[in-house]
């Protein structure tokens, strides 16, 4: 939204600060590349994600430090996987690329000190230079749009699927152009190709996981334009607006248990023909400023029980904006 998880949990907050000076002097080496590579805990029982989305890095508001204490937080739940939701940096989308690797720079030095497999959904504020004007982009930039962010995370696509612990991920990416410069919440028709092939020859529970929520409860609370006399309006910027058609695909197909998103920085719970859409908050909460309309920072705790039954729990993650 645009609005201006072996564990590490016994890690000391100086021990944990420690590897994170040590990860962010060296940036040079890509810095997922070891987290990858690293099981969290042997698997018994259920698979514990942590869903940790709306990061909003940035040089200032002590976004780094509260995004420390999220991590920390999150390590603590000892979890096998922490998938994020988007939006990892405060914006790239109207910022020049100066910027825009400055916050990088901060959030890849956060994410390299966690021992524990990451995997990244992208959000609107994560692609560059979409916003003309503001970033002083011209299109023509190799890294332009959600081609920066791909490289500086070191992903081949921002759409994909794997399985773990029984389960089947599928990362989608939401954040499609408007035509002009701003943009709407739903998937390209390759993705939705590839989506329908991808469920299909799939046999496992699934999570699928998009910045922007695919249908969520939250626009109609947020949005103070939903009264439009004889109908409500719901922004295409703030939901799917491919989430009907969406959803219809996912309850035939039967497997998809649990829709996660961020993007709105509120949380919800919404169930339907038997899938689960779950809003997860913000881990800046209100952007890193305080804000009783939104969401105090948080994230997601959440287990996956092999038959497709999961729990989820909303963890505050104890930092305070002032
Ligand atoms: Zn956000």
């Amino acid at each position: 939204m645009t609005n201006n998880h072996s564990s590490a949990g016994s890690l000391s907050r100086r021990a944990f600060a420690g590897s994170l000076a040590g990860a962010a002097a060296s940036l040079a080496v890509p810095g997922l590349a070891s987290a990858r590579s690293t099981t969290a805990r042997p698997q018994a029982g259920p698979l514990r994600i942590c869903h940790m989305t709306d990061w909003h890095v940035c040089p200032e508001r002590r976004s780094a430090e509260g995004s420390e204490q999220a991590l920390e937080a999150a390590l603590a739940s000892k979890p096998d996987l922490i998938l994020t939701g988007g939006d990892l940096i405060f914006d790239s989308f109207a910022t020049t690329k100066t910027r825009a690797d400055e916050q990088w720079r901060i959030f890849k030095g956060l994410m390299a000190a966690s021992p524990v497999r990451v995997e990244h959904c992208l959000g609107n504020h994560d692609l560059w230079g979409w916003n003309k004007d503001k970033s002083g982009a011209t299109g023509d930039e190799p890294d332009y749009g959600m081609q920066k962010a791909l490289d500086e995370l070191g992903l081949a696509s921002s759409w994909r699927s794997f399985d773990l612990g029984g389960w089947h991920f599928v990362v989608l990416d939401s954040v499609m152009s408007d035509g002009g410069s701003g943009y709407r919440g739903r998937i390209s028709e390759p993705q939705r190709e590839w989506l329908e092939a991808d469920l299909a020859a799939n046999r496992l529970p699934t999570l699928v996981v998009s910045h922007i929520p695919i249908l969520s409860l939250t626009p109609l609370v947020w949005d103070s334009d939903f009264d439009r006399g004889d109908h409500g309006r719901v922004a295409g910027g703030e939901m799917h607006l491919d989430g009907p058609s969406l959803h219809k695909l996912f309850r035939s197909n039967g497997r998809v248990k649990l829709c996660l998103s961020g993007h709105m920085h509120l949380i919800d719970d919404c169930r339907i023909d038997g899938v689960t859409y779950c809003c997860d908050g913000a881990v800046c909460g209100a952007w890193w400023k305080p804000d009783a309309n939104f969401a105090a920072p948080t994230f997601a705790s959440i287990e996956l029980e092999p038959d497709g039954n999961f729990s989820r729990r909303m963890m505050p993650t104890g930092w305070v904006n002032a």
